[in-house]
């Protein structure tokens, strides 16, 4: 891949700066040098570099999504997902990993998949350039209690492989189910410390024991794995910040004192609220069955509320708050998943700035590639960058436009390349400013 110049941007380099003109050299997989257009600006090398004058676009870093299930297949069922054939899920798994780059979303974080391995496998299959998809971190299957989020058998087919979660009754099961998935080689463990309401385990019940939690952080971080929870409960968020579980979901009702354990403990969390599946279950479901009476009455109206009033309150006290919101159902379709950021601004109150912040500023930690690495368009940083035709600063939404999002650089290559002139020198022609 020849190094590549961008010319003539828009660059938002996710420092929380006002956008700034200016030109971008990448060089091999970095981005190398950014120089703001204007008195002092140093020529930039050209010999060898593929020249893209980009005409004013809007260059941005690539978007990393906090909570992803790649084998969730777009159906109005938990079952559904569980019911996919092995073959077929995992072609399924790296359809939809192609869909998120296309999208923008140049790096995911597994929060759970449906069988044991296809997280797994579709990461190094993205690793070594057998599919293309962002890079990516997996996760095991949902660790959930019988009865629980993630149990899908029924009495008289009780079978494992009924369930999309990891059924676990114990200390002794919860430590042999996290080595199966430290031995089957997952980044990250998903426990299940709440209910989910369409599964008939209320949000706010949590059964999983103290020593079981334990054990499951313990065995976790021996490995030295990431664990991440779904937590909608105020005593599951707790759960959380007493056992250092870094990655918490939903966090719908946290009350006061959770609320200040997790400003305290700040540095240590990020929460990804998952507003999506609320919103959608609430006001989008009707054709599936759940018409907002339906969704009321499984209590979701009132967690909805909830979550607005909790991440309102965590975003005041500063607080990582990332998108990823449970797509990847008929409601919520794979690849819509920059709605987040529209929500984040439309309930949440966050600025355009914000929201875009939310997406990009936290990618070295979140993908446990330490500062300096991803999130930003910096000197150092990875080249994962995303040119967009329009202004996401003035309107998030555009951001849900894959016609908008005119080229997708992962790692220093285009997944997508921008539209260009043939010649040394190119140039976009979609638009001129
Ligand atoms: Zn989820």
């Amino acid at each position: 891949m020849a190094d590549v110049l961008f010319t003539n941007a828009r660059i938002f380099d996710g420092s929380g700066e006002q956008p700034f003109k200016g030109d971008v050299l990448v060089q091999g997989n970095r981005i190398s040098r950014v120089q703001r257009t204007g008195f002092g600006a140093r020529p930039m090398p050209v010999n060898g570099t593929t020249v893209v004058d980009v005409a004013g676009a809007f260059l941005m870093p690539g978007m990393i999504e906090a909570h992803t299930h790649f084998s969730w297949n777009d159906q109005p069922t938990l079952d559904s997902i569980q019911r996919m054939p092995p073959e077929e899920h995992i072609l399924w798994c790296a359809q939809v990993a192609k869909t998120y780059l296309d999208m923008g979303w140049t790096s995911c974080v597994g929060a759970a998949t449906a069988k044991p391995r296809l997280d797994v496998v579709i990461r190094n299959a993205i690793a070594d350039g057998t599919i293309v998809g962002p890079r990516y971190l997996a996760a095991s299957q949902e660790i959930t209690v019988p009865g629980g989020l993630g149990d899908t058998t029924q009495p008289h087919l009780p079978q494992h492989e009924f369930a999309f979660g990891a059924i676990v009754s114990g200390v002794e099961e919860m430590r042999r189910c996290v080595r199966m998935f430290a031995k089957y080689g997952v980044d990250s463990l998903k426990i299940n410390l709440s209910g989910e309401s369409i599964t008939g385990m209320p949000s706010e019940m949590s059964q999983f024991t103290d020593a079981e939690v334990a054990t499951c952080v313990e065995e976790a971080k021996a490995w030295g794995k990431r664990v991440a929870a779904h937590a909608r409960s105020t005593k599951s968020i707790k759960l959380c910040v007493k056992h250092g579980i870094e990655v918490i979901y939903h966090a719908s009702f946290a009350d006061e004192e959770a609320l200040d354990l997790l400003q305290a403990n700040k540095k240590q969390h990020f929460i990804a609220p998952g507003l999506a599946w609320l919103i959608n279950t609430c006001h989008h479901a009707s054709a599936w069955g759940i018409t907002p009476d339906v969704a009321r009455r499984m209590g979701y109206f009132r967690e909805l509320e909830a979550a607005i009033e909790t991440m309102k309150a965590l975003r005041r006290r500063d607080v990582r708050i990332l998108p990823g919101g449970d797509y990847g159902f008929a409601w919520t379709p794979h690849g819509t998943n920059a709605k987040d950021l529209e929500y984040f601004v439309k309930y949440v109150g966050m600025s355009t700035m914000e929201a875009l912040l939310s997406a990009t500023a936290w990618g070295g930690p979140m993908m446990r590639m330490g500062e300096n690495q991803l999130g930003k368009v910096q000197e150092g940083y990875l080249a994962d960058i995303l040119l967009v035709d329009g202004d996401p600063l003035a309107d998030i939404t555009v951001l849900q436009d894959k016609s908008r999002i005119l080229a997708v650089m992962k790692d220093g290559e285009f997944h997508r390349a921008p539209p260009m002139r043939s010649g040394a020198r190119t140039e976009m022609t979609r638009w001129t400013a």
